[in-house]
């Protein structure tokens, strides 16, 4: 009966963890420099979600100018994402005008940071199905919404990807509890690895003084080994590389056909798969 338990499978991510936290900040504007900071020096990875014909608009929380934007994520190890060239409701627009807004957003960001640039959040949330079927031909391979989960899922679509919580969310506190105390290893059953997804707007911070609040969960989740530290992308292509590994029937073998090392846990063993590895699980 026991054994019988352990036969399902679990992506584990990079070194075996079984948890990850990734941040997800919207607008590029001056307060980011801060946030940038505390992430640094916590060993944190978050992705920056900016507009391309937006720079230096005061009125819009204080936005960063074009040169300034440049030199505050240029060779960061953070991530630079879409969020439309100019901030427009995407389902409020001709479809081809909201595929000019992704473009132009795109190509932009590409050329002025020397970057592939295939992430995206929404803006305003604001998305529609016909606007998902364009985004694999321009190339997006995620997109973050702002529906919350209060949960630490991974995401079923990532042109839907749905995050843990906003910072200003009363439920913040209680969950990222949650999420340092939760050890899925020591479970005997919902063993499924934990994403926190964290979101917002770093201006937040100054308007509301709690600056404090970021702080001490960047400096809870870093105190913790178990935690792979990555941005948006990083998670959208570690969790794309498990799901296409190849079984055999009887779920004994596995192989690798990505680019990237694997972890999976299987009967309470950890295995690492190498790419283009094939390898036969213990008994
Ligand atoms: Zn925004």
């Amino acid at each position: 009966m026991f054994m019988q338990m352990c036969e399902e499978k679990y992506l584990r991510f990079p070194e075996g963890k079984c948890k990850a936290v990734t941040f997800s900040y919207d607008d590029g504007v001056k307060a980011d420099a801060r946030l940038l900071e505390i992430l640094n020096k916590y060993g944190l990875k978050g992705t920056f979600n900016l507009n391309s014909l937006l720079f230096g608009c005061e009125w819009r929380h204080n936005r960063m100018s074009e040169e300034q934007t440049y030199e505050l994520f240029k060779g960061q190890p953070h991530e630079i994402a879409l969020h439309g060239a100019r901030h427009v409701f995407l389902d409020k627009i001709p479809l081809p005008e909201a595929v000019n807004e992704i473009v132009q957003n795109r190509l932009y960001l590409e050329n002025k940071f020397g970057r592939i640039v295939r992430g995206m959040a929404y803006a305003y949330n604001a998305y529609t199905e016909e606007i998902i079927k364009v985004l694999p031909a321009l190339g997006v391979v995620y997109a973050r919404t702002t529906d919350d989960t209060h949960a630490f899922t991974l995401p079923s679509d990532f042109l839907k990807w749905r995050p843990t919580v906003h910072h200003r969310s009363p439920e913040f506190t209680e969950l990222a509890k949650q999420f340092l105390s939760s050890n899925p290893e020591n479970q005997l059953k919902h063993r499924e690895s934990l994403l926190f997804y964290l979101w917002g707007h770093s201006y937040e911070f100054d308007d509301d003084g709690n600056w404090n609040v970021i702080e001490d969960f960047a400096k809870a989740v870093s105190a913790d080994d178990g935690v792979w530290r990555a941005t948006n992308m990083e998670i959208y292509e570690y969790v794309t590389a498990y799901r296409s590994l190849s079984f055999s029937l009887d779920g004994e073998k596995v192989y690798n056909p990505s680019a990237l090392t694997v972890w999976l846990e299987l009967r309470g063993k950890t295995y690492k798969i190498e790419p283009a590895q094939t390898l036969q699980f213990d008994k």
